[in-house]
């Protein structure tokens, strides 16, 4: 019983791929999959995690912006519309931002203390 798929590739060397059961093309190869196949490197495209925030623009200037985006965020990863890997990154940026929101005020403090800026509240 031939377990290797009979197709031949273009540098003239064999698939090395398992065929589909009974059959003597891999799914890749298989004539009749070609359609299905297709389809499943499509879905696979269509995944929301690769194509996640790429339409979508947030700004974040505010801390209430942060607490929109940490909501939306654990929001996503719970209905696993982004991985934990991008959630990490997201919650490291959002303290990196959070720090430089307290540092802004803190100079607009100092700016207005030295006499060059006006009270920041
Ligand atoms: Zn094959």
């Amino acid at each position: 019983m031939n377990n290797q798929c009979q197709f031949i590739k273009p540098d003239k060397t064999q698939c090395k791929s398992h065929p589909i059961k009974g059959e003597g093309f891999c799914f890749t190869h298989h004539p009749e999959y070609k359609q299905k196949h297709k389809e499943a490197v499509l879905r696979g495209g269509k995944s929301p995690k690769k194509h996640y925030g790429v339409n979508e623009v947030i700004t974040v200037r505010r801390s209430e912006d942060v607490v929109i985006l940490i909501e939306k965020t654990i929001n996503d990863l719970r209905q696993n519309k982004i991985s934990v890997k991008m959630a990490n990154s997201i919650a490291l940026l959002s303290g990196v931002a959070m720090r430089a929101f307290e540092q802004h005020k803190k100079d607009e403090v100092d700016d207005f203390i030295s006499g060059k800026g006006d009270y920041p509240y």
